[in-house]
């Protein structure tokens, strides 16, 4: 019975991918090709400031940014509907900001933030006191003892970075979700696969080869996102993968990126993030990358072959 059960979902799985490619399944289970609503997920937000800089927090520079890049792509991707997850200070847990790109249906996911760095400690000799101390026989000896100034410097990292969830460790993944069911239908359902199973091979299938193409896509994103950022003269610190941190962009259930649009640690990086010409240029850049990723894949020259590397850690 285990035999012809598995017969049975091996030929179902084939089947179904097979449909899958050919394009013969139902319209509303395809992957869809073009990039129709875009996601725009300003990072933190109320309770929750994220960052600070000197003077800023990353809250409301993701905010001023979010809100400049919406205007921009409505008129510069006018065939694209934008999505908001938040057009004001409010705070949202990342469960429900994912949800809220489920539902809205959006073909790609962009979350904007903030990079941070924590300041460089510095420790250096002041000058020497004289202290009247005891010694080990217990008398009252006058003594020279060093004093040490200590002071923080801003760290000097600057420079953008573009996360894509970490494909690394696949298995583990898949793992993960059938561990935690409920979080794995959130992101599911929104597929459209809502009666999702994942301990059934074929829904497996499906989504191992949606799961592939995302990555793919976010992958092809997040390169093109840097390679934009460099063209005004940034420091570009990579695409990367990484899984800490951003689980928000493997709760979506559509291909996504988040953009660390410079350091607020730092403080000529502060000054730019929040001068107009700084958001403007951080918005060029990401609407130009988000032109040239809806083209490739609409003309379906796409090619993603990517070198992403593991993220070696950073600050969110
Ligand atoms: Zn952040």
């Amino acid at each position: 019975m285990k035999m012809l059960r598995f017969f049975f979902f091996t030929l179902v799985g084939l089947m179904a991918l097979e449909g899958l490619a050919n394009g013969e399944n139902d319209p509303k289970k395809q992957p869809r090709q073009g990039v129709r609503r875009i996601v725009i997920d300003a990072g933190h937000g109320g309770s929750d400031p994220g960052a600070r800089g000197r003077y800023s927090t990353e809250k409301d520079i993701c905010l001023a940014i979010s809100l400049r890049l919406e205007q921009m792509l409505k008129q510069e991707m006018p065939d694209v509907d934008i999505y908001m997850t938040r057009k004001t200070d409010v705070f949202d847990p990342v469960t429900v900001k994912a949800r809220m790109a489920n539902e809205a249906k959006g073909d790609l996911f962009v979350s904007i933030h903030v990079n941070s760095a924590e300041g460089i400690r510095h420790r250096e000799l002041s000058h020497y006191e004289t202290r009247t101390v005891k010694n080990s026989k217990g008398k009252k000896i006058t003594k020279k003892v060093p004093v040490y100034r200590t002071w923080t410097s801003p760290n000097p990292a600057k420079g953008t970075e573009t996360f894509i969830w970490g494909n690394n460790k696949n298995e583990e993944k898949l793992g993960a979700m059938q561990e935690n069911e409920n979080l794995y239908l959130d992101s599911v359902s929104a597929r459209e696969l809502a009666d999702f199973d994942p301990y059934d091979p074929v829904k497996f299938q499906l989504y191992s080869l949606k799961s592939k193409q995302y990555f793919e896509r976010s992958a092809l994103l997040a390169v093109t996102v840097e390679e934009e950022f460099q063209k005004f003269g940034r420091i570009s610190r990579k695409a990367q993968q990484r899984q800490k941190g951003i689980w928000v962009l493997h709760a979506v259930a559509m291909p996504a990126v988040l953009i660390e649009t410079g350091f607020i640690s730092n403080p000529e990086e502060e000054d730019y993030l929040n001068s107009e010409q700084g958001q403007i240029e951080i918005c060029t850049a990401i609407v130009r990358a988000l032109k040239r990723y809806k083209f490739s894949l609409e003309n379906k020259s796409s090619n993603t072959q990517s070198s992403i590397s593991p993220s070696r850690g950073g600050q969110r």
